[in-house]
């Protein structure tokens, strides 16, 4: 039995939604005739009570798309410092949309009005123009921390006053919510373009959406154009999709509870030096000295069990819709019997 647990991203099509993805009605999406392709579009724009969504093939994709159709070259997006839309994503804002970012730190990832308030540039020509604020939730690089909506709210209603836009990359957003209860409905107002993974915890096999204001969509599926998204047949990806927002949302939580699990059995070992807090389906720890990533992966792995080396001393985990109550035994027994 391999427990793979580097990322979310792993998991495969379970048996309903393969046979979901076998029965779909497809059509040229590039001519926007799939019919699965406008279901799922308008599922997810109703999901956020927005008024448009696109499908694209990647999170890296909606987010890099959300970012270009808010700025124009030279202006300047905030964002937290180890924020997705910068750190992971190839320099693609650099490249994409020519735009610099101001790196903010955050309370673990999340952008508190004070501190985005002391970063909007004045509009002297020194400086670059203050645009988007893009908000990362849940937050990867800090262990999947979240927001809640009143937090979200509050960044929302001191920003747009001051002409700003608001991104959000809800790579993991049902992550979120799922923990803190608050309704998918009552996020789209704050927000002017929304990014969703639908192949991380929920388990299909490719794609994200970008959710968005209307005036927005001919820019949104123009860009997906020229940045070469477009698809034909993907009505069988958006099938998949479909049936994962239906039957995979409310079981992220179990995801959380295993995270907790193996996190508690972890923060004992010797070989763990110290542990972010785990808050929803990401562990990420630092390695005591003296093991290094290496290390800790090769014995991990004579075992069949996978992780990731998320810097040069810290280790990631990510439960996710393959991970059972069965790894979950199996990981925390060689967790346990690790000698390093
Ligand atoms: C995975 C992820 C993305 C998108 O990644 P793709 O692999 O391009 O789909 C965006 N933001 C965050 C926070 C992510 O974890």
């Amino acid at each position: 039995m391999i427990v793979d647990l580097r990322s979310d991203t792993v998991t495969k099509p379970t048996p309903g939604m393969l046979d979901a993805m076998m029965h779909a009605e497809v059509g040229d999406d590039v001519f926007g005739e799939d019919p699965s392709i406008k279901k799922l579009e308008n599922k997810c724009a109703h999901l956020l009570e927005m008024e448009a969504a696109v499908f694209c093939p990647s999170g890296t994709m909606t987010n890099q798309i959300g970012i270009n159709v808010l700025t124009r070259p030279f202006d300047e997006v905030i964002c937290y410092k180890g924020a997705h839309i910068y750190k992971y994503e190839g320099g693609g804002l650099a490249g994409n949309s020519h735009v610099s970012v101001r790196l903010l730190s955050g309370d673990r990832g999340r952008l508190s009005v004070e501190e985005i308030a002391a970063n909007i540039n004045s509009t002297d020509s020194h400086y670059p123009v203050t645009s988007v604020v893009a908000l990362e939730n849940t937050v990867v690089r800090e262990a999947g921390s979240y927001y809640t909506l009143d937090q979200i709210k509050s960044v929302s209603e001191f920003s747009r006053p001051k002409g700003l836009k608001l991104h959000l990359d809800g790579a993991r957003f049902f992550n979120a919510l799922v923990e803190t209860g608050d309704r998918s409905q009552d996020y789209g107002r704050f927000f002017d373009t929304v990014s969703i993974c639908l192949s991380k915890g929920l388990g299909s096999p490719v794609g994200s959406v970008l959710v968005c204001k209307k005036e927005l969509e001919p820019k949104v599926r123009r860009m997906r154009k020229a940045f070469g998204g477009g698809m034909r047949q993907s009505g069988f990806l958006a099938a998949a999709a479909i049936y994962a927002l239906d039957h995979h949302v409310t079981r992220l939580k179990e995801d959380h509870v295993r995270a907790k699990e193996l996190s508690k059995v972890l923060m004992k070992q010797s070989y763990v030096k110290s542990m972010m807090p785990v808050d929803t389906n990401i562990i990420i720890f630092e390695l005591a000295p003296g093991v290094t990533t290496e290390k800790f992966l090769a014995k991990i792995g004579e075992h069949q069990i996978k992780a990731l080396a998320f810097s040069q001393t810290e280790i990631r985990l990510v439960t996710h819709l393959d991970f059972d109550d069965r790894m979950l035994e199996k990981a925390t027994d060689v967790f346990k019997r690790l000698s390093i």
